[in-house]
């Protein structure tokens, strides 16, 4: 066998997600198992919903996960650039030889065709794609549209019959009907690739010799596949995981669970302890022991003992094992020191100092005025939120739509929060004061704290958001319908 080489292929588009923790520690576990390599590659070729903060937040998040990578940003291999926008050349390159060869066409339809074409086929009840409408056109026709300035797209060639078959590590043989299969847009209109065909061109000049990545891939492989023979390379070998689930089997979404991994962090869990708790997801030590180290799991890493059924992301389960971390490996000394460095870590003690200062009058005030900054969940009931003119229906309003709209922000700071709860205020046409009272009691766990809008930049987006559920939920909660209701009103406010 070649070397093993295996990669994580993050898009830098939004929070760290666990399940990007997940993919990159089996990854690591099954190169390094194998004496071979893992690399990083960031995949920012969506240039709109790529952002250098979301990037930054991945790298040091899976950094503190101790998911270190032998290649990628930062660790420079042979085979970088490692960020995809900065390997446009490539895929220029590249491209030209599917347009000359044939297994590439030019698309000059216009999205009006296409949104035409897309009604048409719902209509007759057919299963929607690309027609092939540009596929026949000559190179004299292409020639003349180009030079026109006609803006267009490069699609790949799809067989019309006939299926795709290949082997799948842990699902053994997977066919998928040519059928199925659209003619994918391989480069954009702004000549940026898709996903599709940068990550093949990649995967290959990186020599990536397992592809081991989520299944909501295993419908794109086929288009992968294909890619890899029209270039004349030898595919790598394909390994699609089950996704994580929350506890009542749908999909792991932050809608009913947090996933960002900086709210695990800002919650103060052990990172060894949730590192070991992604290695227990799907896949357990031959020893049947529960909790293991990394370096323990790469020894023992067997993908054949990875199960499909979908694994559960229970954090009661991951409580009870992070407790387990906290008395088996911690020495007091230890348990000390990591928590001052949690607790107090200087550039949030420098943002918290300011607003106590200002209204403490001893030290001993600190912990009952500021607590709240390190408090996992806090003690509210329905009573804390009794107020003389904002009832519960009201107050589940006012915190869930200051929600969506700080979800919004690229960047929570004092003139993005400020402006949001401006904004809203007037909006709900209150009186600031009775407006931000719900907030208050939701974040602070008081009717009166720190400023609303200081306490929401420091406790930051993941611990803000998983406040504002606790007080929606103690105060009754928002039902599915409701839900739907509000998100209605929230779209048109
Ligand atoms: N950029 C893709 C993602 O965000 C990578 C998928 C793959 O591993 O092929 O998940």
């Amino acid at each position: 066998m070649n070397k093993v080489r295996t990669r994580i292929a993050p898009s830098p588009t939004g929070d760290p997600h666990v399940g990007t923790a997940y993919i990159a520690l089996f990854n690591r576990c099954f190169a390094h198992q194998h004496g071979g390599e893992f690399v990083l590659r960031i995949e920012d070729t969506d240039q709109q919903r790529s952002t250098d903060k979301s990037e930054q937040d991945i790298l040091s998040s899976l950094q503190w996960l101790g998911l270190s990578w032998d290649e990628g940003p930062g660790c420079e291999g042979n085979a970088g650039p490692y960020r995809q926008s900065e390997r446009s050349q490539i895929y220029s390159d590249h491209i030209q030889l599917l347009l000359d060869n044939g297994s590439a066409f030019r698309c000059f339809c216009t999205s009006q065709r296409l949104d035409e074409l897309r009604k048409q086929q719902m209509q007759d009840k057919e299963q929607p794609g690309y027609d092939g409408h540009c596929a026949g056109l000559s190179e004299q026709e292409c020639e003349e549209k180009c030079a026109s300035g006609e803006p267009h797209v490069i699609r790949m060639k799809i067989p019309d019959a006939g299926e795709c078959d290949f082997e799948d590590m842990l699902r053994g043989s997977v066919s998928i009907a040519w059928s199925q299969i659209d003619m994918q847009v391989l480069i954009k209109s702004d000549g940026m690739p898709t996903y599709h065909f940068a990550n093949v061109v990649d995967d290959h000049l990186m020599e990536i010799s397992h592809v081991i990545r989520g299944e909501e891939w295993i419908n794109s492989t086929p288009k992968h596949i294909l890619l890899y023979q029209y270039f004349g390379w030898e595919a790598p070998v394909f390994c699609h995981m089950p996704l994580l689930r929350n506890p009542d089997k749908s999909k792991l979404s932050k809608r009913k669970n947090p996933t960002s991994i900086r709210y695990y962090d800002a919650m103060g869990y052990l990172p060894e302890a949730l590192l070991n708790y992604l290695g227990m997801m799907g896949w357990t030590m031959p020893s049947g022991e529960e909790k293991f180290s990394l370096s323990e799991m790469e020894a023992s890493f067997d993908i054949s003992r990875v199960s499909l059924g979908g694994p559960i992301f229970d954090i009661e389960k991951l409580d009870w094992l992070n407790g387990k971390y906290i008395r088996e490996e911690l020495s007091d000394e230890e348990f000390a020191q990591r928590f001052a460095a949690w607790a107090f870590a200087p550039e949030k003690v420098a943002q918290i100092v300011p607003l106590l200062k200002q209204r403490v009058e001893r030290f001993s005030d600190v912990a009952s005025l500021g607590g709240f900054f390190i408090d996992g969940s806090l003690e509210i009931s329905e009573e804390s939120f009794a107020h003389k003119s904002i009832d519960s229906a009201q107050a589940m309003k006012i915190l869930q739509f200051t929600l969506w709209k700080l979800e919004t922000l690229d960047e929570l700071n004092r003139v993005s929060v400020e402006e949001v709860l401006q904004a809203l205020t007037a909006k709900f046409d209150l009186k600031i004061r009775d407006f931000l009272f719900p907030l208050f009691v939701a974040l602070s766990g008081k009717a009166v704290s720190t400023s609303v809008i200081e306490s929401i930049v420091i406790l930051g987006i993941d611990i803000t958001r998983a406040r504002v559920r606790q007080g929606i939920s103690v105060l009754g909660g928002i039902s599915k319908k409701q839900g739907k209701a509000l998100e209605k009103e929230f779209r048109n406010f």
